[in-house]
C-alpha cells in the first residue's frame, strides 16, 4: 500500500519533510532476500535494509537464537550483572578482530559507538590539550552530536546545525582510489594537517578502505599505513569506524585487513546482528583501555541502560557464528565478479561519472546530484527491486548470504534500466519511425 495516510500524517521517517513526505512502501513481510508489500508485490532487496541483513530475512537460525534467549531473559542491566551471550560473543569477537583488540564495550548503536569511540580517545589522552579530532572528507560516523561533527560536512548535517556543532580538522578525501597505483602526494593533505594541528588532536577518524553513507568512495590501503605511521610519530590514537565495512562486505571480513593497519580503537555495528537488533561494539587494546584507567576519571564514563541486551548479544553471536561457517569469501568474490559484468556497461552512459566495484559493493555515481528519488522509488517498485540513491550515488549492496547469481544480476540490470529511464536515455542506433 503507498501512503498509508496515519503513516504519512504523523510519522517520521528518515531525511523526509513533513510537508510533502516520499512515499513510504508498506511490508507485510520479508523472507531470504525478498521483501513482500502488503498488496503482495515482491521487492528483490538490493539495500541490505541499510547494509545489515547479510544473511537475508526471517532466518530460522537467528530467530531461533532470539527466542531462546527472550525465554532465559530480554534483558538484564549490564552494571553489575554480567551472562553468557554477553561472554560468548565477546570471546568471538576477539578471535575475529584486529590481534591488539583487547577489550571489549557493547553499545546500542553505531551512532553511539563512535560518541564512546570518541570519549574513549579523548580519556585515554587524558590532556586538556590534546581534545580535537581529525579526519578525512566524505565520511560518516552517524547522526548524534559528535558523531555529526566528524561526517563529511558538505554531505553530512552541519549546514543544518552549523555553530551549534564542536568544529573539527577536515582533510581532504583520498583520490587514489583502491584499484589505482599508488600516489605518495594523496596523503600529503593529512599529513600537513597533523603535522600543523596534532598536538591538539586526540584522534584520527576514519572508515577503513570504504567510505560509505558519505559518498560511496574506495580508497587505496596505503594511505592508512602512511596515517598508522604519522599517528604514531604524533602520539595520535587511530579509529576505524568499520561499522559498514564489517563482517565481510569488502571481501575481507574486516577492511583494516586490505592494509594489515590496526587501529587503537576499533568500531563496529550494523551487520553484527544480521539486522535483527540495534547493536554495537568498541574494541580496544590493553595498551589504550590502561591509559582510560589511569586518567583522572579512572574508567570510561558511558554506561547506557541496554549495555550488553542479551537479546542483541545471543542474536549478534548467533550471526557472526554462521557467518564464519559460510563460505562467505567465496560468495563475495562471486558477487563482485557478477556485479563487475552487469554494472559495467553503465560506465559509457552520458549521466554516469564512474562505475566501482569492492566485494559486495557496487556503485554507480553520477555526474549530478539525485533529486529523483521519489519517481526512482516508484520505478523500483514497479520492477520488483528495492534501491536507495543518494546523493551522486546509486548503488547495490545485496545480503551476500541470501541472494542468488540470478538476483544480483536482475538487481544490476533493473537498476540500469531506472536509471536510463529517469534519464529519458534511449540506445544508440535505435530509430524510430513514426
Ligand atoms: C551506519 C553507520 C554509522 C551509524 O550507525 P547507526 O546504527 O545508524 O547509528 C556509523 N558509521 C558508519 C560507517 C556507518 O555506516
Amino acid at each position: 500500500m503507498l501512503n498509508d495516510e496515519f503513516d504519512r500524517d504523523h510519522l517520521w521517517h528518515p531525511y523526509t519533510s513533513t510537508h510533502d513526505p516520499l512515499p513510504t512502501y508498506k511490508v507485510d513481510h520479508a523472507e531470504g532476500a525478498v521483501i513482500t508489500l502488503d498488496d503482495g508485490r515482491q521487492l528483490i532487496d538490493g539495500m541490505s535494509s541499510w547494509w545489515c541483513v547479510i544473511h537475508g530475512y526471517n532466518h530460522p537460525v537467528l530467530n531461533k537464537a532470539i527466542v531462546d534467549q527472550s525465554r532465559k531473559m530480554s534483558h538484564v542491566m549490564f552494571g553489575g550483572l554480567t551472562h553468557q551471550p554477553a561472554i560468548d560473543l565477546g570471546k568471538l569477537l576477539l578471535d575475529i578482530l584486529p590481534p591488539s583488540m583487547n577489550r571489549i564495550f557493547f553499545a546500542d548503536s553505531g551512532s553511539v559507538a563512535t560518541e564512546v569511540a570518541m570519549k574513549m580517545a579523548v580519556q585515554a589522552q587524558n590532556d586538556p590539550k590534546r581534545t580535537n579530532f581529525a579526519t578525512i572528507r566524505s565520511g560518516y560516523h552517524g547522526d548524534t552530536w559528535n558523531a555529526m561533527s566528524v561526517c563529511d560536512p558538505v554531505t553530512g548535517m552541519h549546514g543544518a546545525f552549523g555553530p551549534a556543532l564542536p568544529v573539527r580538522f577536515f582533510a581532504e578525501a583520498p583520490e587514489c582510489g583502491f584499484h589505482d597505483e599508488w600516489d605518495p602526494e594523496d596523503f600529503g593533505p593529512m599529513q600537513k594537517l597533523l603535522e600543523e594541528h596534532g598536538d591538539t588532536v586526540a584522534a584520527v577518524i576514519l572508515e577503513p578502505i570504504v567510505q560509505g553513507a558519505g559518498g560511496m568512495r574506495f580508497y587505496h590501503p596505503q594511505y592508512l599505513r602512511e596515517l598508522r605511521k604519522k599517528c604514531d610519530e604524533l602520539g595520535i590514537l587511530l579509529i576505524f569506524d568499520e561499522i559498514a565495512t564489517g563482517f565481510g562486505r569488502t571481501g575481507k571480513l574486516f577492511a583494516w585487513e586490505h592494509a594489515g593497519v590496526e587501529p587503537d580503537i576499533m568500531l563496529i555495528g550494523k551487520a553484527l546482528t544480521g539486522g535483527y537488533m540495534t547493536f554495537s561494539a568498541v574494541a580496544t587494546s590493553e595498551k589504550v583501555a590502561d591509559m582510560i584507567s589511569a586518567s583522572e576519571a579512572g574508567c570510561i564514563m558511558h554506561g547506557p541502560t541496554f549495555m550488553g541486551n542479551p537479546l542483541a548479544c545471543a542474536v549478534a553471536l548467533a550471526s557472526t557464528r554462521l557467518l564464519l561457517q559460510s563460505p562467505w569469501q567465496k560468495r563475495i568474490s562471486e558477487i563482485e565478479a557478477i556485479l563487475k559484468e552487469e554494472l559495467a556497461p553503465a560506465a559509457d552512459l552520458p549521466f554516469v561519472k564512474e562505475v566501482r566495484v569492492l566485494g559486495g559493493i557496487g556503485v554507480i555515481e553520477l555526474h549530478e546530484y539525485i533529486t529523483w528519488l521519489r519517481e526512482f522509488q516508484k520505478m523500483c517498485v514497479e520492477e520488483g527491486v528495492w534501491i536507495r540513491p543518494f546523493a551522486h550515488n546509486a548503488y547495490l549492496m545485496p545480503p551476500y548470504l541470501a541472494v542468488s547469481d540470478e538476483q544480483v544480476r536482475l538487481l544490476a540490470r533493473k537498476l540500469i534500466k531506472i536509471l536510463k529511464k529517469i534519464h529519458n536515455y534511449q540506445e544508440p542506433g535505435l530509430v524510430f519511425n513514426i
